[in-house]
């Protein structure tokens, strides 16, 4: 069933239940027919695919994904919304909404089901990015994201080393996903305008790191903080993030085949991978 709603009946919904949409809650709503459904194409959804839909709102893409999925769970931080989106797809069995903050759903939601889930969603752009490390936190559960994200953020995750925007974030979804920009979307798409671009970005979970991590905790516990501060040389970093004499964080760097010169975001990964690993050794001797 086709739950989009037209700029009209938007606005008379929201008017009607006395709704602002809220800035703070990333509420920019859906209202181009087209876009709606490349999204949901580029998810290439079956009738076998679990669908989990990040901040449904008032069901711009909710019951078009239903009429292709084997079930969609919904979960929308926005009570008043919910309680509407509930009315709107009371007919639909295989959809499910909750009123539910996605940054707060535990592990246990996705081990309950045999195969791999799909996520879609028009993401609330103030909490973009911590949805997308989230969906590397859970990278075993899903096989496939479709997200419409600021234009931004998307830099960010496919940068390559040397690249200004290049950091931890790109490193990441570099080594865990596959990612690729699908489409730029103009702001007139959604009511009220966002002021950023955005795009749709797909997202496939790799089986396998593109390169192997010998040592998963020291990887998760030790990478970040060679990200935190771009402007200093990765001399600089080691030696203070990890407090090592200048002396050894200069051979500990070397050793990776790293110029101590350097700032991160100018470094391979795999030299930095390399790095992670010599700075675990040393720091457990
Ligand atoms: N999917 C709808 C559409 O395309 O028209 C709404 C998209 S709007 C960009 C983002 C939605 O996410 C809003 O409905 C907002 O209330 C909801 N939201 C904001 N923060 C959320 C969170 N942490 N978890 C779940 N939903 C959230």
């Amino acid at each position: 069933m086709d739950t989009l709603l037209t700029i009209k009946q938007l606005q008379q919904i929201l008017a009607s239940h006395k709704i602002f949409p809220k800035k703070q809650l990333g509420q920019n709503f859906l209202i181009d027919r087209n876009i709606r459904d490349k999204i949901i194409s580029f998810a290439g959804i079956t009738k076998n695919d679990i669908v989990v839909e990040i901040g449904p709102g008032l069901g711009a893409l909710t019951g078009t994904i239903a009429e292709k999925a084997k079930f969609v769970y919904g979960f929308e931080k926005d009570r008043k919304l919910v309680k509407i989106l509930l009315n709107m797809v009371s007919n639909l069995p295989n959809v499910f909404i909750e009123e539910k903050d996605f940054l707060e759903l535990d592990e246990g939601f996705f081990r309950k089901f045999e195969n791999k889930i799909k996520i879609i969603g028009n993401l609330p752009y103030y909490v973009a990015s911590p949805i997308l490390f989230k969906f590397l936190e859970i990278r075993d559960y899903w096989q496939l994201a479709v997200v419409m994200i600021p234009e931004e953020v998307a830099i960010r995750i496919i940068a390559k080393p040397g690249d200004k925007n290049f950091g931890l974030m790109a490193v990441l979804f570099s080594l865990l996903t596959n990612c690729s920009i699908c489409y730029k979307v103009r702001g007139s798409v959604f009511y009220p305008e966002p002021e950023i671009n955005s795009v749709v970005m797909k997202i496939l979970s790799r089986e396998k790191p593109t390169i192997d991590i010998k040592n998963l905790e020291a990887f998760w516990k030790i990478l970040p903080k060679l990200y935190m501060q771009r402007r200093k040389t990765i001399l600089n970093v080691v030696s203070n993030s990890f407090k090592l004499d200048k002396k050894i964080a200069a051979s500990v760097v070397q050793k990776a085949g790293i110029q101590p010169s350097l700032r991160s975001h100018q470094i391979e990964i795999d030299k930095m991978l390399t790095l992670v690993e010599r700075i675990s050794e040393i720091k457990n001797r």
